[in-house]
Protein backbone atom coordinates (compact mmCIF):
# COMPACT_ATOMS: atom_id res chain seq x y z
CA UNK A 1 0.00 0.00 0.00
CA UNK A 2 2.82 2.81 1.15
CA UNK A 3 5.23 3.75 -1.86
CA UNK A 4 7.47 6.11 0.54
CA UNK A 5 10.56 4.57 2.26
CA UNK A 6 10.16 2.48 5.38
CA UNK A 7 13.10 0.89 6.96
CA UNK A 8 13.37 -1.88 9.97
CA UNK A 9 14.08 0.60 12.61
CA UNK A 10 11.39 2.29 12.05
CA UNK A 11 9.14 -0.95 11.89
CA UNK A 12 10.76 -1.57 15.06
CA UNK A 13 9.33 1.44 16.60
CA UNK A 14 6.34 0.73 15.41
CA UNK A 15 6.01 -2.63 17.03
CA UNK A 16 7.17 -0.49 20.40
CA UNK A 17 4.41 2.06 19.61
CA UNK A 18 2.13 -0.85 19.21
CA UNK A 19 3.05 -2.78 22.74
CA UNK A 20 2.01 0.81 24.22
CA UNK A 21 -0.97 0.94 23.10
CA UNK A 22 -1.97 -2.54 23.76
CA UNK A 23 -0.78 -1.87 27.20
CA UNK A 24 -3.15 0.92 27.64
CA UNK A 25 -5.86 -0.92 27.02
CA UNK A 26 -6.31 -1.18 23.37
CA UNK A 27 -7.59 -4.77 22.65
CA UNK A 28 -8.78 -4.68 18.48
CA UNK A 29 -6.64 -6.50 16.75
CA UNK A 30 -7.59 -5.15 13.37
CA UNK A 31 -7.08 -1.89 14.70
CA UNK A 32 -3.46 -2.69 16.37
CA UNK A 33 -2.45 -3.89 13.04
CA UNK A 34 -3.72 -0.90 11.03
CA UNK A 35 -1.67 0.96 13.58
CA UNK A 36 1.64 -1.19 12.77
CA UNK A 37 1.61 -1.07 9.52
CA UNK A 38 1.06 2.74 8.95
CA UNK A 39 4.75 4.14 8.96
CA UNK A 40 3.84 7.42 10.82
CA UNK A 41 6.85 8.82 9.65
CA UNK A 42 5.55 9.36 6.85
CA UNK A 43 3.21 12.10 8.38
CA UNK A 44 5.57 13.96 9.68
CA UNK A 45 8.57 16.97 8.65
CA UNK A 46 11.99 14.85 8.45
CA UNK A 47 13.17 17.24 10.97
CA UNK A 48 10.68 15.48 12.86
CA UNK A 49 11.07 11.85 12.40
CA UNK A 50 12.17 10.73 15.40
CA UNK A 51 9.26 11.78 17.31
CA UNK A 52 6.59 9.29 15.06
CA UNK A 53 6.52 6.54 17.10
CA UNK A 54 6.20 8.15 20.57
CA UNK A 55 2.50 7.79 21.50
CA UNK A 56 2.10 11.65 21.40
CA UNK A 57 -0.46 14.50 19.56
CA UNK A 58 2.41 16.51 17.66
CA UNK A 59 2.21 20.06 15.61
CA UNK A 60 1.47 19.60 11.87
CA UNK A 61 1.00 23.23 11.26
CA UNK A 62 -1.69 25.74 11.12
CA UNK A 63 -2.15 25.62 15.17
CA UNK A 64 -3.45 21.43 14.51
CA UNK A 65 -2.44 18.46 15.38
CA UNK A 66 -1.82 15.00 14.05
CA UNK A 67 -3.87 12.97 17.28
CA UNK A 68 -1.97 10.70 19.61
CA UNK A 69 -1.68 7.03 18.50
CA UNK A 70 -3.65 5.92 21.15
CA UNK A 71 -6.36 8.32 21.05
CA UNK A 72 -6.75 7.45 17.13
CA UNK A 73 -6.96 3.81 18.57
CA UNK A 74 -9.45 4.37 21.16
CA UNK A 75 -11.79 6.34 19.27
CA UNK A 76 -11.28 3.51 15.99
CA UNK A 77 -11.86 0.93 18.85
CA UNK A 78 -15.06 2.36 19.62
CA UNK A 79 -15.98 3.01 16.31
CA UNK A 80 -16.16 -0.46 15.23
CA UNK A 81 -15.43 -0.45 11.95
CA UNK A 82 -16.82 -3.32 9.78
CA UNK A 83 -15.39 -4.21 5.88
CA UNK A 84 -17.05 -1.78 3.63
CA UNK A 85 -18.48 0.88 6.36
CA UNK A 86 -19.22 4.01 5.09
CA UNK A 87 -17.57 6.74 7.30
CA UNK A 88 -17.63 10.41 7.56
CA UNK A 89 -14.50 11.77 9.75
CA UNK A 90 -14.62 15.04 10.67
CA UNK A 91 -11.00 16.62 11.27
CA UNK A 92 -8.47 15.49 8.45
CA UNK A 93 -5.62 17.03 9.54
CA UNK A 94 -2.62 14.96 8.97
CA UNK A 95 -4.76 12.26 7.14
CA UNK A 96 -3.14 9.58 9.75
CA UNK A 97 -7.13 8.75 10.78
CA UNK A 98 -8.23 8.32 7.84
CA UNK A 99 -5.28 5.92 6.93
CA UNK A 100 -6.30 3.94 9.60
CA UNK A 101 -9.63 3.67 8.23
CA UNK A 102 -9.08 2.77 4.81
CA UNK A 103 -6.75 0.18 6.29
CA UNK A 104 -9.35 -1.43 7.92
CA UNK A 105 -11.25 -1.36 4.68
CA UNK A 106 -13.95 1.19 5.33
CA UNK A 107 -15.27 3.81 2.26
CA UNK A 108 -13.70 6.86 3.99
CA UNK A 109 -15.03 10.68 3.31
CA UNK A 110 -13.15 13.29 5.29
CA UNK A 111 -14.02 16.86 6.00
CA UNK A 112 -11.13 19.63 6.97
CA UNK A 113 -11.85 23.32 7.77
CA UNK A 114 -8.29 24.45 6.65
CA UNK A 115 -7.77 25.35 3.09
CA UNK A 116 -3.61 24.37 3.43
CA UNK A 117 -4.51 21.31 5.20
CA UNK A 118 -7.03 20.18 2.81
CA UNK A 119 -4.71 21.03 0.21
CA UNK A 120 -1.72 19.05 1.66
CA UNK A 121 -3.56 16.01 2.97
CA UNK A 122 -5.62 15.39 -0.24
CA UNK A 123 -2.21 15.83 -2.57
CA UNK A 124 -0.19 13.26 0.29
CA UNK A 125 -2.65 10.42 1.29
CA UNK A 126 -2.86 8.98 -2.64
CA UNK A 127 1.02 9.68 -2.77
CA UNK A 128 1.10 6.46 0.41
CA UNK A 129 -1.66 4.50 -1.83
CA UNK A 130 -4.80 5.72 0.54
CA UNK A 131 -7.80 6.03 -1.32
CA UNK A 132 -10.39 8.53 0.68
CA UNK A 133 -12.85 11.11 -0.54
CA UNK A 134 -11.73 15.05 0.32
CA UNK A 135 -14.09 17.34 1.39
CA UNK A 136 -13.29 21.05 2.34
CA UNK A 137 -15.50 23.17 4.58
CA UNK A 138 -17.11 23.09 7.76
CA UNK A 139 -17.63 19.62 9.26
CA UNK A 140 -19.67 20.61 12.57
CA UNK A 141 -22.84 19.87 10.87
CA UNK A 142 -21.14 16.83 8.78
CA UNK A 143 -21.38 16.50 5.12
CA UNK A 144 -25.24 15.95 4.45
CA UNK A 145 -24.69 15.18 0.55
CA UNK A 146 -23.10 12.42 1.38
CA UNK A 147 -25.60 11.11 4.12
CA UNK A 148 -26.18 8.59 5.86
CA UNK A 149 -23.32 6.94 7.05
CA UNK A 150 -22.58 3.62 9.44
CA UNK A 151 -20.27 5.49 11.34
CA UNK A 152 -19.24 8.94 11.91
CA UNK A 153 -15.94 10.35 14.10
CA UNK A 154 -15.09 13.72 14.98
CA UNK A 155 -11.16 14.51 15.83
CA UNK A 156 -11.92 17.86 17.56
CA UNK A 157 -13.19 18.94 20.40
CA UNK A 158 -17.23 19.46 20.59
CA UNK A 159 -18.97 21.87 23.15
CA UNK A 160 -22.22 19.63 22.39
CA UNK A 161 -23.66 17.05 20.08
CA UNK A 162 -24.76 18.28 17.32
CA UNK A 163 -27.50 16.63 16.32
CA UNK A 164 -27.08 16.58 12.38
CA UNK A 165 -24.81 14.57 13.25
CA UNK A 166 -27.39 11.82 14.79
CA UNK A 167 -29.28 12.80 12.22
CA UNK A 168 -26.95 11.86 9.44
CA UNK A 169 -25.97 8.54 10.96
CA UNK A 170 -28.10 5.16 9.79
CA UNK A 171 -30.13 3.17 12.36
CA UNK A 172 -27.76 1.40 14.16
CA UNK A 173 -24.71 3.51 13.53
CA UNK A 174 -22.23 4.96 15.80
CA UNK A 175 -21.03 8.50 16.22
CA UNK A 176 -17.78 8.95 18.84
CA UNK A 177 -16.80 12.32 19.32
CA UNK A 178 -14.32 14.19 22.41
CA UNK A 179 -17.61 16.76 24.24
CA UNK A 180 -16.57 19.17 26.57
CA UNK A 181 -14.87 22.46 27.32
CA UNK A 182 -11.71 23.91 25.08
CA UNK A 183 -9.26 22.37 27.32
CA UNK A 184 -10.67 19.00 28.17
CA UNK A 185 -13.52 16.50 26.67
CA UNK A 186 -15.10 13.37 27.59
CA UNK A 187 -15.32 10.92 24.44
CA UNK A 188 -18.28 10.04 23.89
CA UNK A 189 -20.22 6.61 21.61
CA UNK A 190 -23.58 7.42 20.44
CA UNK A 191 -25.43 4.44 18.88
CA UNK A 192 -28.73 5.40 16.98
CA UNK A 193 -30.53 2.45 17.83
CA UNK A 194 -33.53 3.67 16.04
CA UNK A 195 -34.92 6.39 14.58
CA UNK A 196 -35.66 8.53 17.81
CA UNK A 197 -33.73 6.31 20.30
CA UNK A 198 -29.98 7.21 20.82
CA UNK A 199 -27.66 4.78 23.64
CA UNK A 200 -25.03 7.38 25.00
CA UNK A 201 -21.85 6.02 26.38
CA UNK A 202 -18.94 7.83 28.28
CA UNK A 203 -15.22 7.43 28.22
CA UNK A 204 -11.91 8.73 29.86
CA UNK A 205 -11.12 12.45 28.95
CA UNK A 206 -8.69 13.66 26.15
CA UNK A 207 -7.46 16.82 25.10
CA UNK A 208 -8.27 17.68 21.68
CA UNK A 209 -8.05 21.12 19.37
CA UNK A 210 -11.15 22.72 19.12
CA UNK A 211 -13.86 21.93 17.01
CA UNK A 212 -14.95 25.47 14.92
CA UNK A 213 -18.03 26.61 12.94
CA UNK A 214 -21.63 26.98 13.20
CA UNK A 215 -21.88 23.18 15.13
CA UNK A 216 -18.41 24.01 17.29
CA UNK A 217 -17.11 26.63 19.04
CA UNK A 218 -17.66 29.49 16.77
N1 LIG B 1 -7.74 13.31 12.33
C1 LIG B 1 -6.55 14.12 12.32
C2 LIG B 1 -5.29 13.35 12.08
O1 LIG B 1 -5.36 12.11 12.00
O2 LIG B 1 -4.25 13.99 11.93
C3 LIG B 1 -6.40 14.90 13.61
C4 LIG B 1 -6.92 16.21 13.41
S1 LIG B 1 -6.70 17.53 14.52
C5 LIG B 1 -6.70 16.85 16.12
C6 LIG B 1 -8.34 18.21 14.34
C7 LIG B 1 -8.65 18.73 12.96
O3 LIG B 1 -10.02 19.15 12.92
C8 LIG B 1 -7.81 19.93 12.54
O4 LIG B 1 -7.17 19.64 11.33
C9 LIG B 1 -8.84 21.05 12.39
O5 LIG B 1 -8.51 21.97 11.38
C10 LIG B 1 -10.09 20.26 12.04
N2 LIG B 1 -11.35 20.94 12.29
C11 LIG B 1 -11.70 21.76 13.32
N3 LIG B 1 -12.97 22.18 13.17
C12 LIG B 1 -13.44 21.62 12.02
C13 LIG B 1 -14.69 21.69 11.33
N4 LIG B 1 -15.71 22.40 11.77
N5 LIG B 1 -14.82 20.97 10.19
C14 LIG B 1 -13.78 20.23 9.70
N6 LIG B 1 -12.58 20.14 10.32
C15 LIG B 1 -12.41 20.82 11.46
Amino acid sequence: MLKLEDSYRHKGQRRELVNVIRKKGIKNEAVLNAINAIPRHFFFDSALHSHAYEDKAFPIGEGQTISQPYTVAFQTELLEVNKGDKILEIGTGSGYQAAVLYLLEAQVHTIEFQPKLYERTKKFLPRIGVKVKFYLGDGSKGLPQKAPYDKIIVTAGAPVIPNDLLKQLKVNGILVIPVGNRVSQKMMKLTKISETKILQEEYDNFAFVPLLGTGGWR
